[in-house]
């Protein structure tokens, strides 16, 4: 008896089973009705447009959206930040800050260093969001001093906060104090994990990609940092190249989609 009531609980396990698997037309559904869009998502952004650099245009045809990085008041700030607008990328300001080490003139203009006044580093960060048509956040370059400077970040995330934009840690210094004091902030604060091309060779890049896959697949999620300039038209080409062929379990996603979210 006890071995009849299992086959017989098993055959009906076995029927529900076959009816899930068809559709209430009784019809067997297609994989692409049942398909949801991955759950895994990777948030690309690409710093250091705005001077007519090389690869700027490779990086706005990317099959994929990315979050680009404008850097203020450099001859072609304007012109990348509306071409990235149009083309679907979002666009942040790529605000220049005092690193420890590092000559003063690969900051570009507006920079923010430790040795401004409040009210001078109010009023730069005020005038570079100004600059960038279409910001919907900051991130830094360079920063490796200014980010650990607690005085300076609350100044920068008090602005952030009035403009309604997140903050992108680059995080050049692990030292960074933005996460330590993004709470009291109410801005919503992001971390960079990887540097997409931090060794220029396509090899490189293209190892740094499957790394980022990797940490989405296992993390949930993943936000990395590539560039225009020297990196810029291999960085481009690998994202062409490999970007599509990840899209089947992982979502490629612009930055605005996680800053709805409050710290
Ligand atoms: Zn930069």
């Amino acid at each position: 008896m006890i071995r009849r009531s299992k086959i017989r609980s098993c055959l009906l396990a076995l029927l529900a089973g076959l009816a899930a698997l068809l559709g209430p037309a009784g019809q067997a559904r297609s994989a692409a009705e049942t398909k949801e869009p991955p759950s895994k998502r990777v948030a690309i952004v690409i710093d250091d447009l705005g001077n007519n650099m090389s690869g700027t245009d490779e990086i706005m045809s990317a099959p994929i959206p990315l979050t680009v990085a404008v850097m203020p008041f450099l001859p072609t700030t304007k012109r990348d930040a509306e071409w990235a607008h149009k083309v679907g990328h979002d666009v942040i300001v790529h605000l220049p800050m005092e690193p420890l080490r590092g000559r003063k003139n690969w900051l570009g203009p507006g920079a923010i260093t430790t040795d401004l006044t409040d009210d001078d580093i109010r009023r730069r960060v005020e005038a570079a969001i100004d600059e960038v048509p279409f910001a919907i956040g900051i991130n830094n370059h360079m920063g490796s001093k200014a980010t650990a400077d607690e005085r300076v970040m609350r100044i920068v995330l008090d602005v952030c906060k009035k403009r309604g934009l997140f903050f992108l840690d680059s995080k050049t210094n692990y030292r960074s104090v933005v996460s330590k004091i993004a709470v009291d902030s109410g801005v919503r604060v992001l971390e960079n994990e990887i540097f997409l091309d931090d060794v220029v060779s396509t090899s490189h890049i293209t190892k740094q990609l499957q790394l980022i896959h990797k940490r989405a697949m296992d993390n949930s999620l993943c936000i990395a940092i590539g560039h225009v300039g020297i990196p810029g038209k291999k960085t481009a080409a690998v994202l062409h190249q490999s970007a599509p062929a990840m899209k089947d379990d992982i979502r490629f996603i612009k930055l605005s989609e996680l800053a709805a979210i409050k710290p």
